[in-house]
């Protein structure tokens, strides 16, 4: 197939671009660059030994969007990574996430009806469950996010829901990720943040690096059995497998099909931290800080219906995110740069 892949130079769309060249696919990335580098495009057809066509383009901008389409005309289908996605900045700049966010789907989806192109899967995320109880179950009631970065993702579900009832040849997948952490094993690509990280994982690994003093664990009194929040942490490379066994599932099964993805194992921070230090022979000192504000207590995910219908399964432990993840960051002690 031939599949348009939005916000392809990031952590995750790079990853999921190997595995779509490794699977025989053709790959079309549309990047902006606002949160990746190009380098990453560069390594990921290094490691396949196969080429990707890309373009720097915002998914935003109609005139340049609807350009691409008209160049490529054998589209088969389009993985929909590209968003801004730090939940504590979209409380800050919510006009930049309903907008970047919301009017990027709305332009693939305008895209998709005017190209003839009947397949999208879409980076959805846990967050959409709100305050649900665990596990997360696909058939559950949504939540109500608590920031605009998680409205954003269930409004697109909504519209890209919507949009299949409009065009009932459509397949629309909603995928439901966890918490995405971990590298290539090559240790060639990874996650890259700008700045000071937001998540757990790349903290640690900073920290770890000396980098950072020392991590913050934010509350150490919630009811879980060591007083630290609990997720659900998936290996980016299980979580690319994913989306390319969706993709070749579900192409043409016209529909909303929606998906969690994610291991069904919680791990709580204090846990993940002790396996990063066991795994790797290092030490990370750490703090006890207040709770952060909008964090759950536990979640995990119910994953059963991504094995039992796409044959998938998270096969990466927390022993392999924890080493790849400090393989990468020992290889590019500054991402990409
Ligand atoms: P990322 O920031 O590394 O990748 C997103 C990519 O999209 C970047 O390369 C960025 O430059 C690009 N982009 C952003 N806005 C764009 C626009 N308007 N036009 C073109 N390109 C644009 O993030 P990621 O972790 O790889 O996440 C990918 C997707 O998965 C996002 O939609 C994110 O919300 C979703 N998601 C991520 C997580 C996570 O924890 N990483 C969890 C759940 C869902
Ligand atoms: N966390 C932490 N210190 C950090 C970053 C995160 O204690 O510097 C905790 C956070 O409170 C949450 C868990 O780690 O309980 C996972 O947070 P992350 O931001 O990685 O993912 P989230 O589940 O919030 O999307």
């Amino acid at each position: 197939m031939v599949i348009l892949v939005t916000g392809g130079a990031g952590y995750i769309g790079s990853h999921t671009c190997l595995e779509l060249l490794r699977a025989g696919h053709q790959v079309i990335v549309v990047d902006n660059l606002c949160n990746s580098s190009r380098e990453a495009v560069n390594r990921v057809e290094k490691l396949a030994g196969k080429s990707i066509i890309f373009y720097q383009a915002d998914v935003t901008d109609e005139a340049a969007l609807a350009a691409i389409f008209a160049q490529h005309t054998n589209i088969d289908g389009i993985i929909h990574f590209a968003g801004l996605k730090a939940v504590g900045e979209s409380v800050v700049k919510p006009q930049q996430y309903y907008y970047n966010n919301i009017v990027g789907t709305l332009v693939l989806s305008k895209m998709m009806a005017q190209f003839g192109i009947k397949n999208i899967v879409f980076s959805s995320s846990a967050t959409v469950y709100g305050e649900n109880e665990i596990p997360f179950v696909e058939t559950m009631s949504l939540g109500v996010p608590t920031n605009p970065y998680g409205q954003t993702k269930l409004m697109s579900e909504q519209i890209l829901k919507d949009m299949a009832v409009a065009h009932q040849e459509w397949s629309v997948v909603l995928l439901r990720y966890f918490n995405p952490v971990g590298a290539h094993e090559s240790g060639q690509i990874g996650e890259a943040p700008q700045g000071i990280p937001n998540n757990l994982m790349p903290f640690i690994s900073q920290v770890a690096a000396g980098r950072l003093e020392k991590l913050n664990i934010f509350g150490n009194d919630y009811p879980t059995p060591d007083g630290t929040c609990i997720r659900d942490y998936i290996h980016v490379c299980d979580l690319a497998e994913g989306h390319v066994r969706a993709l070749e599932k579900l192409a043409d099964k016209s529909g909303v099909h929606v998906y969690n993805l994610g291991t069904g194992q919680g791990t709580s921070v204090m846990q993940l931290l002790t396996a990063f230090e066991r795994v790797n022979q290092l030490h990370v000192p750490y703090t006890i800080a207040p709770r952060r504000a909008g964090d759950i207590a536990a979640f995990y995910a119910d994953a059963s219906k991504a094995e039992r219908e796409l044959g998938w399964r998270a096969v990466r432990d927390i022993e392999a995110m924890c080493r790849d993840t400090w393989r990468w960051q020992t290889m590019n002690s500054h991402g990409y740069d």
